[in-house]
């Protein structure tokens, strides 16, 4: 497995624009614009930093992962996504040593690209999220 660098810290906030104004009208961060993955009921913001991103997310439906995390933590960071090589291979190898997954099969995430999650129990507590740009 190859990781190329932190892709984003997924950060729960209660509304994007909310964070924005932190991230951007205080911090600076030029806000990329947004985009909701209706399958995970989850509308994400994008803030790069250099190579990386925060990756705000507001939760679309009282239900969904995001409100669930906002209801049990508050706002915070969420998860930490690493982008690597070759996600399938990547999964496959994690899997061999056994580490437990929460996606055993890549889906597609924000900006189209692949991603899965580790389970937190196997990180130490840290949601992890692989991804695949292509
Ligand atoms: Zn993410």
């Amino acid at each position: 497995m190859k990781i190329l660098k932190i892709d984003h810290l997924g950060i729960a906030v209660n509304s994007i624009d909310e964070g924005k104004t932190f991230w951007s009208d205080i911090m600076g961060l030029d806000f990329a614009g947004s985009e909701t993955v209706t399958e995970q009921k989850v509308t994400t913001g994008f803030f790069p930093v250099g190579a990386s991103e925060v990756e705000l997310l507001e939760s679309t439906a009282p239900d969904g992962p995001i409100a669930k995390y906002l209801g049990k933590k508050g706002p915070g960071i969420q998860h930490v996504a690493f982008q690597v090589e070759n996600i399938e291979d990547a999964l496959a190898e994690l899997k061999a040593k056994g580490v437990l997954l929460i996606d055993e099969k890549p889906r597609i995430g924000a900006g189209g690209a692949k991603i899965a999650f580790l389970h937190p129990k196997a990180t130490y507590g840290v949601l992890v999220e692989l991804c695949e740009r292509s």
